[in-house]
């Protein structure tokens, strides 16, 4: 549905952001108004699959608004931020890779790791000091390098999905089409099991105990079990292109993007979930191996060994928005755009 887009190549690789123009979007809804009134009008249990996703796709290109829109052409500035992220991003992934193959993990890792930096980085993203550990987080990392390594596609979230903890999403890696159904419709079955899971807790405790084990399951195993099943089908590998809130380069450093931009890519590449959060502090609540397919976590760590310190979302905080990055950084590239004819 983005439907204009600028490719950036190097000569090795070539990076295609995905925008869309204000004036495009009103042309691009109207006409599907009438068919998302009727599906709207439709009841659930009467629809084909097909149709129920037709009708979520139609919910969430609904969900696009003018405000959100960023037009690359127009804001240059956000165009070179971006690519300056990207290539971050990539070199991240090189260095996590290099960090973990030349360290030296022999016998206990928490005694011998001879880089101290990839020391501190597993236990506070991973979770781990123990060298078993690393041939499972090597492997994410290097399937993360090789596709930011290949011609790739980056699209502009543009508002349309909310954070977990409210505001706009800072990225997603949405499914394909019918393994949206397939994981909307097995998360359903998910919800329907903790509710009755929730119900039968009231035959075995009551007053404050009974809050603390509805608590345990709805905010400790529900939200896991979730992660995980967005884990398997992103294992499958019918994903559609990484997408980043582009509007986020005008408040967010480079480094801030660039951590997005892995921590979607491992979500792609690597199938990780969201089973944590550096900025909430949840990764370090986590057990490891949820750790060790937690998203967020390859991102720090990736950014920490390309910074050559511990990275934490506060020091990204602090630096200044990528739309200062030096237009300089896009010269000698090849620099192409388009719009996909017709909507
Ligand atoms: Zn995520």
């Amino acid at each position: 549905m983005l439907t204009r887009w600028v490719n950036i190549s190097d000569g090795h690789q070539r990076v295609r952001f995905k925008y869309m123009k204000q004036k495009d979007l009103k042309r691009f809804l109207q006409p599907l108004e009438p068919r998302r009134d009727e599906l709207r009008e439709m009841d659930s249990s009467d629809m084909t699959e097909p149709e129920k996703y037709e009708r979520y796709k139609l919910n969430k290109q609904f969900g696009l608004k003018e405000e959100n829109l960023t037009n690359l052409i127009a804001n240059k500035a956000i165009m070179v931020g971006l690519y300056a992220a990207f290539k971050r991003a990539r070199l991240a992934a090189d260095r996590a890779v290099g960090a973990f193959e030349h360290a030296n993990f022999s016998g206990v890792f928490s005694k011998t790791a001879s880089d101290p930096l990839v020391k501190s980085v597993m236990k506070t993203y991973f979770r781990t000091t123990s060298q078993e550990h690393v041939t499972a987080i090597l492997a994410i990392l290097k399937k993360t390098r090789t596709g930011l390594h290949g011609d790739i596609v980056i699209a502009d979230c543009a508002g349309r999905e909310m954070g977990p903890y409210g505001g706009l999403a800072e990225g997603i890696v949405p499914l394909k089409g019918q393994a949206m159904v397939a994981m909307n419709a097995d998360l359903k079955k998910l919800d329907q099991a903790f509710d009755n899971r929730v119900a039968a807790l009231s035959s075995k405790y009551s007053g404050k105990k009974y809050q603390e084990k509805v608590q345990e399951l709805r905010y400790g195993e529900k939200p896991v079990a979730e992660a995980m099943l967005m884990h398997e089908y992103l294992e499958q590998g019918e994903t559609g292109s990484i997408h980043v809130e582009f509007s986020y380069c005008t408040s967010k450093s480079v480094d801030a993007i660039a951590r997005i931009i892995f921590h979607e890519a491992t979500h792609k590449f690597g199938a990780t979930a969201d089973f944590g959060y550096a900025s909430s502090d949840t990764i370090s609540k986590l057990k490891v191996e949820l750790a060790l397919l937690n998203a967020d976590s390859y991102a720090f760590a990736a950014l920490s060994l390309l910074r050559g310190g511990l990275t934490t979302p506060q020091m990204l905080d602090s630096e200044p928005p990528a739309i200062g990055a030096k237009e300089n950084e896009l010269s000698g590239l090849e620099i192409a755009w388009r719009k996909k004819r017709g909507y």
